[in-house]
């Protein structure tokens, strides 16, 4: 079954810190790209029939800026384009400001089930440096709102390691995360690409990054206090209550195929991957003039595809099979990569018992030391 990906890149304002394939909402273009969308997805369908997909994930930009109506719309046409398995999980990426009860309640009946509300931090001074439009007590009424609705399965993203945050205040927003009790969390720490305007920012107010040891804290203290409120760390940087995995997100870690529809998103299928064009005006004007939107289209070598495998397998805690590897590549993931391996394990950050590898939490923090190896 394949994973649907469904991008929209509009926001209402650009945060400083973004590095997203995103532009400012424009009504206009909004209609216009929706239409566009329709049409790729459609065309999709066309060409490859009897393509079953049992996820689908609206993420941007923020999808919620999209009315319910316009949700349903590209709802229905992926339903009459793919087969669409019963229990699909859909999900929509929204931002707090952009919600209300009866917003909601009308995704909700439009057939979106899980709703993912792009929190970053329960303090308003936090919100304020990192250029969000909503605050803290905007985030916990959206969560409300969103159970006044009807939905039973809800996710925040946090992000740490934000600009002159100590551990103490990390900790707040985990906390209150925790008594807001959604399904699931997604906790990033804060990476500050070269050009970012908050750079700026943050020269100019002399906020700067906890060092390196917060950073490692913030990390293992919140995953402590989330385990032990009933949360179960599943990935490097998300946990869910039991069963409320996000099954989208898993197919990106397990080596799944998926198909990305819209502006920039990225597609691999059987060992092809491409990516749309990035930018807005000429995807709906390629879709327009009925010419390919894919651009980087790449089969992957062997290795390629095995790397790709063991890379984003270590991200899961329960690690890789190595059997399940040989078993799809034909390679000994230890006689190939093992020496070098072995001085992760004996420095504490991965394990190799019983057939499996994975990484340690500490080894979590270190993860692309580790993942070099596969690439
Ligand atoms: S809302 Fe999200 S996608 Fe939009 S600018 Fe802010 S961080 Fe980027």
């Amino acid at each position: 079954m394949y994973g649907l990906y469904i991008h929209i890149p509009f926001c209402s304002a650009i945060c400083n810190y973004c590095n997203f394939n995103r532009g400012l909402f424009q009504e206009d273009l909004k209609t216009r790209y929706v239409a566009a969308l329709l049409e790729e997805i459609a065309r999709t369908g066309d060409q490859s029939p009897g393509v079953g997909a049992d996820t689908l994930y609206f993420g941007g930009g923020t999808p919620s800026l999209l009315e319910p109506e316009e949700i349903g719309r590209i709802l229905d046409a992926c339903a009459a384009a793919f087969d669409l398995a019963a229990d699909c999980e859909v999900t929509l990426e929204a931002n707090p400001e952009t919600v209300t009860a009866s917003r909601l309640a009308a995704y909700r009946a439009a057939g979106v089930n899980r709703v993912s509300f792009g929190v970053q931090s329960f303090r308003d001074d936090e919100l304020r440096r990192l250029s969000r439009l909503h605050g803290a007590a905007r985030a916990v009424a959206a969560l409300g709102e969103a159970r006044e609705a009807g939905f039973g399965n809800v996710s925040l993203d946090l992000m740490m390691w934000l600009p002159a945050q100590r551990l103490d205040q990390w900790l707040e927003s985990v906390d209150r995360s925790i008594e807001l009790g959604p399904e699931h969390l997604s906790l990033y720490l804060l990476e500050i690409y070269p050009n970012a305007p908050l750079k700026d920012d943050m020269a100019r107010a002399h906020w700067s990054q906890a060092p390196d040891e917060d950073a490692a804290a913030m990390y293992t203290e919140a995953m402590a206090r989330l385990e032990a409120a009933g949360y179960r760390q599943y990935e490097i940087s998300n946990v869910a209550r039991p069963g409320r995995e996000s099954r989208h997100n898993l197919k990106y870690w397990t080596d799944g195929d998926w198909l990305g529809l819209g502006c920039g998103a990225h597609s691999t299928r059987d060992g092809v991957r491409w990516k749309n064009v990035a930018s807005t005006e000429e995807y709906i004007d390629r879709i327009g003039r009925r010419e390919p939107t894919a651009v980087d289209v790449r089969r992957l070598s062997a290795d390629e595809r095995l790397g790709d495998a063991l890379f984003t397998g270590l991200r899961l805690v329960g690690g890789v099979s190595l059997k399940d590897v040989d078993s799809r590549y034909g390679v000994d993931v230890w006689q190939r990569y093992g020496r070098e391996l072995e001085p992760f394990v004996e420095g504490g950050l991965l394990r190799h018992e019983a057939g499996r590898l994975w990484l340690t939490r500490r080894g979590m923090l270190l993860a692309h030391e580790v993942m070099i190896v596969f690439v």
